[in-house]
């Protein structure tokens, strides 16, 4: 049994207050893979790449044992870029550039040794890429988890409304909840979102946690106050990642997994966002998770 994850594989370009990149590896689909590696260990990626990616660079992704074999690598083909600004709160950024380039015309191969798959991570990117993928997979998951961006939104929202309903639990931030309901009270955009298709909806709010709804309940996960958020590029990717990645690990769904899944995908998130691009989840440890999940509880334990 496996958790396949799709999304972008990508050369990222980034500026924070702290520093600036050339073109380092990033890609939704790479921090998600990157970041379930650490809690399942049959970790399949489904995704797109140039030529001009590079054996060193697919390295990054097979170091941490995750399965490349549905990446597609087009010859002649530049890999998707993304540039982005982040604001002195690090909270918001402007994408500066988006080259779509390989994306363009990606048509998802789902390998046969894939097929064996029962969670699925359809992470940022087109909303049809991601109904493919869907449809292209024999045997419906047992858990589909869909992340998507405004970006998306913004130009394809039909699509995005008709992928979101076959999928469980739908992660996006604040700010597209209340461009996908247009309701700007998060509880009204919760059930407006619920009755779009997702059982579960997530709002991520970056420095302030996230919020999971779904089942009638609510629940608030905090974020690690971090002295220092060096790049936020991936957090949201790798929330998603540990998210599912702990759930594929305890295999059963229900509301009280789904809440210990949110810390863990906080977990994996607040690793992320110390250092530019993958480079923290390149070095992470299990015993680093496990001390932080233990700051995570202290942090939001209280008796009344
Ligand atoms: P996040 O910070 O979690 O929103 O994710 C940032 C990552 O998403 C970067 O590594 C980008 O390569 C990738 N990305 C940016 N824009 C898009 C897009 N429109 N579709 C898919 N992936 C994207």
């Amino acid at each position: 049994m496996s958790l396949v994850v799709m999304g972008t594989v990508a050369f990222d370009a980034i500026e924070t207050p702290f520093g600036k990149t050339d073109k380092i590896v990033g890609g939704a689909g790479t921090f998600a893979a990157l970041s379930a590696s650490f809690l399942y260990d049959q970790v399949k990626l489904v995704g797109v790449i140039g030529e001009d990616f590079g054996d060193d660079n697919l390295q990054i992704i097979t170091s941490k044992g995750v399965d490349v074999e549905g990446i597609q690598i087009i010859e002649g083909g530049k890999s998707f870029f993304w540039a982005g600004k982040y604001h002195n709160d690090m909270n918001s950024r402007d994408t500066i550039t988006t080259e779509l380039n390989v994306l363009e015309n990606f048509d998802p191969i789902i390998p046969e040794s894939y097929q064996d798959c029962e969670f699925l991570l359809l992470g940022n990117a087109t909303p049809q890429v991601q109904m493919t993928t869907l449809n292209r997979l024999k045997n419906k998951p047992k858990l589909v988890v869909l992340d998507t961006m405004n970006f998306w939104m913004d130009i394809a929202m039909d699509d995005l409304k008709a992928v979101l309903k076959h999928v469980d639990v739908l992660t996006i931030n604040d700010g597209e909840a209340r461009q996908l309901s247009g309701e700007y009270s998060l509880v009204k955009a919760a059930a407006v979102i619920l009755e779009m298709g997702p059982k579960y909806l997530i709002i991520k709010k970056g420095e302030h946690g996230a919020l999971l709804f779904g089942e009638g309940q609510i629940f608030s996960a905090p974020a690690l106050p971090l002295a220092e958020v060096f790049d936020p590029t991936g957090a949201g990717d790798a929330f998603a990642g540990g998210f599912i990645g702990y759930l594929a690990k305890v295999k059963t769904i229900n509301f009280t997994n789904m809440k210990n899944a949110v810390v863990y995908g906080s977990a994996l998130a607040s690793f992320c966002v110390e250092k530019f691009g993958t480079e923290r989840l390149q070095t992470l440890t299990h015993e680093e998770i496990e001390a932080r999940l233990k700051a995570f509880v202290s942090l939001a334990k209280f008796d009344i």
